[in-house]
């Protein structure tokens, strides 16, 4: 009887399931074509001191605009960069345009690249980054890698040793989407993280649960034991950042402050949050 249910299952799924993995094959096409042709571009998102909002510095987000397709996010094509390894190819262009772009901002703002796991299986990831910041002539320390807690995964010895040796370049080292994964607390003892950035999951809610605001209170103080920065993720209302700001994280970043903006804006957001600061 299984069995038959089985092949009756099969039955039922297969056109569906070869159309899911045409719509895949097509996207990859595109995504291949996509890296020749420039379709993508990177916005910046602000991150700002929870005291006062200064500027810190800016994430780097990569958009692809699609001719036909429209905007893609990246939740729909860097998963699908990443099984295809074209995630090296796309990561090494996010690094060399990120940094670029932050050579032309004041000294004192940051920009943050995220990292993924499959780019620390390239022993060159290293040489990247310095190619990056030689090109750009930006100074190491305003450089930030986030990574998230998959790229520890496997908690190998040689991804630990390419951290070492990022840092030993002066770039700094971001946890991101802190939290979620399963033993947060483990990871933070196999690297000494320059920032713990918590995950927006446990920030969209705390108006309504007490319990999220003891978490992240608890994710702030761990963060000040350990002596290193706290960022609040998805920062949406006055209300969450008076919260996230009571609890001590020392920065935010969210829709609140502002969406990430394309680097042409940055000259006017720059000078907007200044105002804002000296207003405030
Ligand atoms: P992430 O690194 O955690 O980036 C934060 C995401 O939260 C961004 O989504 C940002 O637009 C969004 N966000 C910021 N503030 C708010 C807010 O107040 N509310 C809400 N609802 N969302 C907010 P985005 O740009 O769609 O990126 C999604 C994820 O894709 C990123 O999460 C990151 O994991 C990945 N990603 C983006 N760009 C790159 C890249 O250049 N390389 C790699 N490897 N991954 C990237
Ligand atoms: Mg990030
Ligand atoms: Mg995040
Ligand atoms: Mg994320």
């Amino acid at each position: 009887r299984a069995k038959s249910e089985g092949r009756a299952m099969f039955r039922f799924f297969e056109p569906q399931m070869s159309e899911r993995l045409e719509a895949r094959r097509h996207l990859e096409l595109d995504l291949r074509q996509a890296l020749q042709t420039n379709e993508f571009h990177l916005v910046f998102q602000p991150q700002v001191a929870s005291a006062d909002l200064g500027l810190a510095g800016f994430e780097a987000l990569i958009r692809w605009n699609h001719a036909f397709r429209g905007a893609v996010p990246p939740a729909d094509f860097i998963p699908l960069a990443e099984e295809t390894g074209l995630i090296r190819t796309l990561g090494e262009w996010v690094l060399v345009e990120a940094c670029a772009e932050a050579a032309r901002w004041s000294d004192s703002i940051q920009v943050a690249v995220n990292l993924s796991p499959i780019q620390f299986k390239d022993r060159s990831l290293v040489a990247t980054v310095r190619r990056a910041l030689a090109e750009s002539g930006l100074r190491p320390g305003r450089l930030e890698l986030e990574i998230t807690e998959a790229v520890l995964l496997q908690r190998d010895d040689v991804t630990i040793a390419m951290l070492h040796e990022l840092r030993a370049l002066g770039v700094r080292i971001a946890m991101d989407d802190f939290g979620v994964g399963y033993s947060s607390l483990s990871y933070l003892r196999s690297f000494p993280f320059d920032k713990i950035k918590i995950d927006r999951s446990f920030v969209g809610d705390l108006g309504q649960s007490r319990d999220n605001v003891a978490i992240v209170r608890a994710m702030a103080d761990l963060g000040a034991s350990l002596g290193i920065e706290t960022t609040a993720e998805g920062v949406e209302t006055e209300d969450q950042l008076a919260i996230v700001r009571g609890c001590g994280c020392t920065h935010v970043q969210g829709y609140l402050v502002s969406p990430p903006r394309p680097a042409a804006e940055l000259p006017a957001l720059i000078a907007s949050l200044a105002a804002g600061r000296r207003a405030g």
